[in-house]
Formats: structure tokens, C-alpha cells, sequence
């Protein structure tokens, strides 16, 4: 009994380096240009996004594909997260990262069993009104700039350049991948 059980141990022991060398040799494989571009965009499509939570700002790692969400925890919803590219966002802090912020579809709300309902614009009642009436915006924007922005007095051209600040947000990491991913993908399409 104990001798087979050392066997079996020692067995394990010597298998294990074989084992970790084909799974690297899979992982190898999924990476390589043998992969469908189905595939590719099938793994571009599962890479990490950054969501908060409408409320708190708790911060979320979920697919980029995952959309809107109700957070099981605090039962907000959860958004994905757009930054402030304004150098002089009165938002950032110290550090690389930019001020980061949602853009809120106030028309949207958590409802019982985690599900996200939506509200209807009341007949007759004006969309853009009825949106800004619940305090939202139509295009995202940093709140933080808004909070000194002088919206009515600002000129077209000023109004577009906070619009271009509010950029979505990516994770350094998953834009690196997100550029190997395009490439392979063209690769593929070639070789096709
Ligand atoms: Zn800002």
C-alpha cells in the first residue's frame, strides 16, 4: 500500500515537468497563427475592462463585451469606465492613471433579481430634457470638469474639446494585446 503510493507520488513527480511542457506547447499553439480568426476576435472580445459602480465608484474587472451590469455586492450599476485626458482635469491626482468616470445612462436602473430595467421617456415628455432633468448627459462627461466648466459661455469648438477628453478607458494591458490581437488578425487574413 505505502510502496504503491510512493510509486504513484514519484510518478506524479516525474510527470509534472512533462505536464507543464504540453500545456505550455497548447498555450503555444492557441497563440499561433493556426488560430481561426474567429477565435482571435473571440478572445479580443473576452480581455479585461475597467466598470464602476454608478454610486460608489467601486471599481469592476469584467470582459469589454459585458455592457451594462447590476454588481451582485452593492447591487449598483455598473458602467464602463471613461477617463479624463484634460491635462488639467481638476480630477487627477498624482500617478499615471487618468480621472476616471462613467457615462450614465440615467434612463437605466438596477431592478429585483440583479436584471437592469430601463425607463421609458414619458409620452410627450421631450428626450433630451427628460434626460437632462434626471441629471444626465448625452455625451460622456468628466464631471470633474464639469464642476468648473462654464458650459454657457464656452464656444463650439471649446464644448468638442471636452468631448474629446472623455475618451473610454483600457487597461494598459489589454490595449497591448488588443494590438498583438490586430495584428495576428491581418496576419491571418492573408495567409488565408
Ligand atoms: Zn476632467
Amino acid at each position: 500500500m505505502l510502496r504503491c503510493s510512493i510509486e504513484r507520488n514519484r510518478r506524479q513527480v516525474c510527470t509534472a515537468p512533462l505536464l507543464l511542457g504540453l500545456i505550455g506547447c497548447m498555450a503555444l499553439a492557441g497563440c499561433g497563427k493556426d488560430r481561426s480568426l474567429h477565435e482571435i476576435e473571440k478572445e479580443k472580445r473576452s480581455l479585461d475592462a475597467l466598470y464602476l459602480t454608478a454610486e460608489t465608484g467601486k471599481e469592476i474587472t469584467a470582459p469589454a463585451t459585458k455592457g451594462v451590469f447590476v454588481d451582485e455586492e452593492t447591487g449598483e450599476l455598473c458602467f464602463p469606465a471613461y477617463m479624463c485626458a484634460n491635462p488639467d482635469c481638476p480630477g487627477k491626482k498624482s500617478g499615471d492613471r487618468p480621472f476616471l468616470f462613467i457615462h450614465r445612462d440615467v434612463l437605466l436602473r438596477a431592478g429585483p433579481g440583479g436584471k437592469v430595467v430601463c425607463d421609458e421617456i414619458p409620452p410627450g415628455k421631450d428626450p433630451v430634457e427628460f434626460i437632462k432633468s434626471r441629471g444626465g448627459f448625452l455625451a460622456p462627461t468628466c464631471p470633474a470638469c464639469w464642476k468648473v466648466r462654464k458650459a454657457r459661455s464656452e464656444t463650439p469648438a471649446q464644448k468638442q474639446q471636452f468631448i474629446d477628453w472623455a475618451r473610454p478607458y483600457t487597461f494598459p494591458e489589454t490595449a497591448k494585446r488588443v494590438e498583438e490581437l490586430e495584428q495576428e488578425y491581418q496576419q491571418r487574413r492573408k495567409s488565408r
